[in-house]
């Protein structure tokens, strides 16, 4: 199948056409001019696309039918947990009540919707074994931010000035790059042999110019940490305070705690193991829950609640560090993870995090035999968490096909591809990561299709290099796309 040729909305415009005819105004008719500044005028008028009803309806729902989503197929994307978003939290997102409010609503009015965060932070707060939570930041690498400026704050006010933050090599990039945006120096720490933190490695590099450790655990090889009770003794014996990414608690919901571990502040991902849906679905966020030591500094305003059971905003905090956006965070995020905690129950997030890792561990014990156990290897063989991943080094030496050639022909067999070339340690690596909601079947497949394509690759590599060949578009330049992208249209080229 060779997909028709994107046209863009602009290009069916036709001058006159319109989706909706407005009644004659009713109220004086005033020259803008006389309303607004000039310079909130506009010299000319917008260009917008002139379209009827049903072809902007055919349009963009032709346009949806070209992407792979986790509503129309398996997506194994390690490190993301593309888990399944229940259509009842829309429902629940979508009461007037919330979806209506407007975020300058004053306090008393809005009781409802803080009550909800209020429940929520609690909620967050005995999942991660940590007292306070703040529900500002706006994604995972966002709450690292707000992690490392609450770092740094904790340390200034002890009249101390650190400047590193260690963070493994398998750490995801979002890492390194929050530590650089605070101001801080990244140092690696290396990986043992069985996949976790380098101790003696960790020793020689905390010293008390370190202001924090930054970790993820299980890890993005999708590996628990057997040593973290150590680690968080060698980072608090020289002052640091330790992070969580918290981007893979769905491995350990309900099971470990980030808090019971020893780590000072957490970062959550709603949009990864609270079904928030991610990108095009909507907004993301990422609160983070701290310990008592950190409280002190969070951002404001929080939300507090008075004798009589009223809440209400509160930015008297003397030593906040301060907002991390406008208003209280993504809402409607709130209410779809406040309605996936409710109906799930303490016990049910439990059972989820099981399944995760056994559906995990029954794909990677699948994959132990056959040409998968052949050519793509695991590197860290042992009882992974909610991900694992493989190395398609022997398949590149071996048969010429590449992680990238494997990934872009699960395509043609209707699986989203896994993570690939992450975590940077493991050669031609690809990380699978199933989630919890997939059925045997869906768990067999993928990995009898993995098979498929290396039998296909042993008979005719080309055949694979060239994949895919039933997508809407075929292999894309990434590189140049990276380098040059095009992200405006010129419309005059178009008209
Ligand atoms: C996704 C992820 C992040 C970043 O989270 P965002 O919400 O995408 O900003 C950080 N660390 C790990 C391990 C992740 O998987």
């Amino acid at each position: 199948m060779q997909a028709e040729r994107a046209v863009t909305i602009f290009e069916k415009s036709h001058p006159g056409r319109r989706a909706a005819m407005l009644p004659p105004l009713d109220v004086p008719d005033r020259d803008p001019a006389d309303l607004l500044p000039a310079a909130a005028l506009r010299k000319r008028a917008a260009r917008l696309p002139e379209i009827a009803e049903p072809e902007i309806v055919r349009h963009y729902n032709r346009i949806s039918r070209r992407n792979f989503d986790l509503d129309s197929g398996f997506y194994p994307l390690g490190s993301c947990t593309m888990k399944h978003n229940p259509k009842l939290h829309e429902r629940a997102a979508a009461l007037p009540g919330f979806s209506r409010l407007h975020p300058l609503q004053p306090a008393e009015r809005a009781q409802g919707a803080l009550e909800l965060m209020w429940n929520f932070e609690h909620a967050l707060a005995e999942i991660c074994g940590l007292p306070h939570v703040c529900l500002q930041p706006s994604a995972g690498s966002h709450g690292e931010l707000a992690g490392l400026l609450l770092t740094r704050a904790y340390h200034e006010d002890r009249g101390e000035h650190r400047t590193k933050v260690l963070a493994p090599d398998t750490s995801h990039g979002t890492n390194p790059a929050s530590v650089t945006m605070a101001g801080f120096e990244t140092v690696k720490v290396a990986t043992n042999e069985r996949g976790g933190v380098d101790l003696d490695d960790l020793r020689a590099k905390a010293g008390e110019d370190v202001a924090c450790l930054m970790l993820t655990n299980p890890n993005t090889l999708g590996l628990f940490d057997e040593n973290i009770e150590e680690i968080a003794s060698i980072m608090h014996d020289v002052g640091a305070t330790l992070y969580y990414d918290g981007a893979n608690l769905n491995a350990v919901m309900g099971i470990s705690r980030p808090g019971d571990m020893g780590f000072d502040i957490v970062h959550v991902n709603l949009h990864k193991s609270f079904t928030q849906p991610h990108g095009g679905g909507g907004p993301g966020s990422g609160p983070i829950a701290v310990s008592d030591r950190i409280a002190p500094y969070l951002p404001v305003p929080r939300i507090v609640r008075d004798d009589d059971g009223r809440f209400e905003l509160s930015t008297n905090e003397p030593k906040s560090i301060g907002r991390m956006r406008g208003f209280q965070g993504n809402f409607g995020v709130f209410v779809r993870s406040y309605a996936y905690i409710c109906s799930l129950g303490a016990e049910g997030l439990k059972a989820a995090s099981e399944t995760a890792v056994l559906n995990a561990n029954y794909m990677l014990a699948r994959g132990r035999e056959g040409r998968v156990g052949k050519y793509l290897p695991v590197q860290f063989d042992r009882t992974c968490k909610h991900e694992y991943v493989l190395s398609a080094a022997p398949a590149k030496r071996e048969l010429s096909v590449k992680a990238l050639d494997i990934a872009k022909r699960l395509l043609d067999y209707g699986y989203h591809p896994p993570t690939i070339y992450f975590p940077l340690l493991v050669d031609e690596a690809m990380m699978i990561e199933p989630t919890e909601t997939e059925t045997p079947e869906t768990l067999d497949g993928f990995v009898e299709a993995l098979e498929k394509i290396l039998a296909e690759a042993e008979r005719d590599p080309e055949f694979v290099q060239n994949a895919p060949y039933t997508t809407p578009v075929r292999r894309m330049d990434e590189a140049a796309a990276a380098r040059n992208p095009v992200v405006t249209q010129d419309l005059d080229a178009l008209s």
